[in-house]
């Protein structure tokens, strides 16, 4: 039974990182309504690794039809953390481009339009390294034949990450032959612990995103708050309004005009969605409108 009603504004898709456990997506899609929200991200697989529970058991044709009637859309899927396409270690690169390979297979299986990928860490090989890298797996894998977008994540720029400027995301699609295929998702922890001061000046980031990459390719955006300050360049996610963003400056994000349709999926702690969407809706559960 949900507890909201999702928002009837067809603009704003908000949801959060939700779990197919058991029922896959139905499970999905259940926790997705008892948030009042009107899209979701998944992982398809563990991020433990392991062999992929086969995508036909994720019940795609009646959740499809629960989401049809709910008006849930544009479903995002998260690859695996264990895929690391800058790896300089054969087996670790050769596994990733199979299990990316496999993964597009499997989201164009459920009609997904959304795969989010963190480009990779360098393990001490150095950014530029890890570009080619990253862009010859790329190449390996992309026919241009996809009916998808494959999302590079913005990142905060801990350990060795590659993709935390808008510049070496900017590097990567050009190295690309089928970057038509290519988008883009900003994560609003990653990037102001990474430097972007996305809470004062979001429109200034807006503008250097559109500049170095083009605001086209923006596909999805994480919405986290965090728990270290501002140019940390630390990935910890703190629930909305509990951490260095605050709850003013990510409602401001989250109704920006320039990302009207966009998913806006929240990736925050201790399951509390529903309380942070309401919060960024500025919805109350007794407000809501109750239908059927
Ligand atoms: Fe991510
Ligand atoms: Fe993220
Ligand atoms: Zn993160």
């Amino acid at each position: 039974m949900p507890q909201a009603t999702p928002p009837d504004n067809p603009d704003m898709l908000i949801g959060a990182n939700v779990s197919v456990a058991k029922t896959g997506l139905l499970a999905a899609v259940e926790e997705t309504l008892s948030y009042g929200a009107n899209t979701y991200m998944i992982y398809t697989r563990s991020n433990r690794g392991g062999k992929a529970r086969p995508i036909t058991e994720f019940h795609r044709d009646e959740a499809l039809r629960i989401m049809d009637e709910h008006g849930i859309v544009d479903p995002v899927v998260h690859l695996s953390y264990l895929v690391n396409l800058a790896s300089p270690k054969a087996d670790t690169w050769e596994y990733g481009v199979s299990v990316l390979r496999e993964e597009i297979e499997r989201v164009e299986y459920l009609g997904f339009r959304y795969i989010v990928m963190h480009p990779g860490s360098h393990v001490g090989e150095g950014q530029a390294y890890a570009i080619g890298r990253i862009a010859e797996a790329l190449n390996d894998i992309l026919t241009g034949e996809e009916k998808l977008w494959l999302c590079l994540e913005t990142m905060a720029g801990d350990g060795s990450k590659v993709g935390n400027s808008l510049e070496e995301i900017a590097e990567i699609i050009s190295r690309v032959h089928h970057h038509e295929r290519l988008g883009v998702c900003i994560d609003t922890c990653h990037n102001y612990s990474y430097g972007y001061d996305v809470v004062n000046d979001f429109d200034g980031f807006l503008q250097r995103f559109d500049d170095i990459i083009g605001l086209e390719r923006l596909k999805v955006v994480h919405v986290n708050d965090s728990k270290t300050p501002f140019g940390s360049r630390k990935d910890r996610h703190a629930n909305i309004g509990e951490g260095s963003l605050g709850l003013e400056a990510l409602k401001r994000i989250v109704h920006h005009e320039a990302l009207r349709g966009i998913p806006r999926i929240l990736e925050t702690p201790g399951q509390r969605y529903g309380e942070e969407i309401d919060l960024l809706l500025d919805r109350t559960r007794a407000q809501a409108p109750v239908t059927g």
